[in-house]
């Protein structure tokens, strides 16, 4: 048997990366995955296939489509927001809608998403959010808005862990480092600027986060919640 054999799960923003990675190891520990997707229908497709899961198509930007997902979800037993983006450059400079739009992905589809899914989560449920470690430092310029969406869900889980502990529901949040992915590749431009950063030289693996997130999952975790959950190699320490 599976440790989440029996289990409804389901991933904001599962088709790539961080999600993807996410996403399988819940299928291998035996739960009923169901996972979101918004630009990569190819990618979703292809892993729903490979984990015997559930793709659908759901922007984190409309906030009504995200809030609908969740209640159609019914009583999930784990709810991971991992959908974000990062809108880098001069702030003086950038778009505004391009920021607001970054802030309705990373900051409003985690609260509206969580909200919901307590109104219907069974006693011992878990919600788990990917943050970053930029929630705590921001060493470079050009993402502010990116640090103060992944700094505002600190506040987030600290506030929806004292309304929902008290249904054995917790909260939490998990804050990587650089990680390989299509967002941040390990032989990417930026490489030796964050490497010079970290005391484990290397881009983090997808896989470990989904480590922790399994943990924070499980039935272990039971007494973690309204935490920070830092992955980073001490970028941040
Ligand atoms: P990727 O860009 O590799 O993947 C992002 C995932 O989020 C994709 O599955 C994408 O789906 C989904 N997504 C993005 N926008 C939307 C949207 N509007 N609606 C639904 N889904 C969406 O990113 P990572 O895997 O690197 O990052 C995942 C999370 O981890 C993010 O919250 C990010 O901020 C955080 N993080 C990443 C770090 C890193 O170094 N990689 C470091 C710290 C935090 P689709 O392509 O289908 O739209």
């Amino acid at each position: 048997m599976g440790a989440f054999e029996g289990k409804s799960v389901l991933v904001l923003g599962g088709s790539r990366g961080i999600g993807a990675a996410i996403v399988r190891r819940f299928a291998a520990d035996g739960a009923t995955v169901v996972f979101t997707y918004s630009g990569s229908r190819d990618a979703a497709e292809a892993l729903a296939a490979e984990t015997r899961g559930t793709a659908v198509e759901t922007d984190s930007a409309d906030r009504d489509a995200v809030i609908a997902r969740v209640k159609d979800s019914g009583a999930l037993d784990v709810l991971v927001v991992n959908a974000g983006i990062a809108v880098f450059g001069d702030s003086l400079e950038q778009d505004p809608d391009a920021i607001d739009r970054l802030f309705r992905i990373n900051v409003h589809a985690p609260y509206h998403a969580s909200v919901e899914a307590a109104r219907q989560m069974p006693e011992g449920g878990r919600i788990i959010v990917i943050g970053s470690v930029n929630g705590d430092r921001m060493p470079v310029p050009g993402m502010a808005a990116y640090a103060l969406s992944k700094s505002a869900l600190q506040g987030m889980a600290r506030g929806l862990a004292r309304d929902f502990g008290p249904r054995g529901i917790t909260i939490n949040v998990v804050q990587p480092g650089p990680i390989d992915t299509d967002a941040n590749p390990a032989d990417g431009p930026m490489k030796d600027l964050l490497h010079g950063f970290m005391a484990i030289k290397r881009h983090g693996r997808p896989e470990e986060v989904a480590g922790m997130v399994a943990w924070l999952a499980g039935p272990e975790a039971g007494f973690v919640t309204g935490a920070m959950h830092t992955i980073d190699g001490a970028f941040g320490a």
